[in-house]
């Protein structure tokens, strides 16, 4: 794949054509789930391996981005197999987080 930037909108395709191309189908969407929870867990792996107190056994390795990338892959075929458009979705969750929650955190006393 080429260095073009991608849109969200171009991500749920060409995770759309994988799928039906290479990958035949989509999974149900709760074994779509279940791979979500699956990838989340390796993410979950490296980051208590790299920033907190486990550590790695020999010849493992941390690709923490590519772990990253299964949980985006996985996350955008669940938005695929639900019929929601992920870059809608984005930027309504977003205006939400910029009006609902414009003082939320900045009020956290915690958080100063
Ligand atoms: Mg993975």
């Amino acid at each position: 794949m080429d260095n073009k930037e991608i849109t969200i909108k171009q991500s749920q395709q060409i995770v759309d054509d994988w799928i039906k191309t290479v990958g035949v189908k989509y999974f149900s969407e709760l074994t779509c789930l279940a791979v979500l929870m699956e990838e989340i867990g390796e993410v979950a792996r490296i980051m208590s391996r790299v920033y907190g107190e486990q550590s790695f056994k020999d010849g493992e390795n941390e690709e923490l981005a590519d772990e990253i990338a299964d949980v985006l892959f996985a996350l955008i075929c669940i938005a695929n197999t639900t019929g929601i458009d992920l870059e809608q979705a984005f930027k309504k969750n977003m205006e939400k987080k910029n009006s609902r929650d414009k003082n939320r955190h900045q009020d956290n006393e915690k958080l100063q």
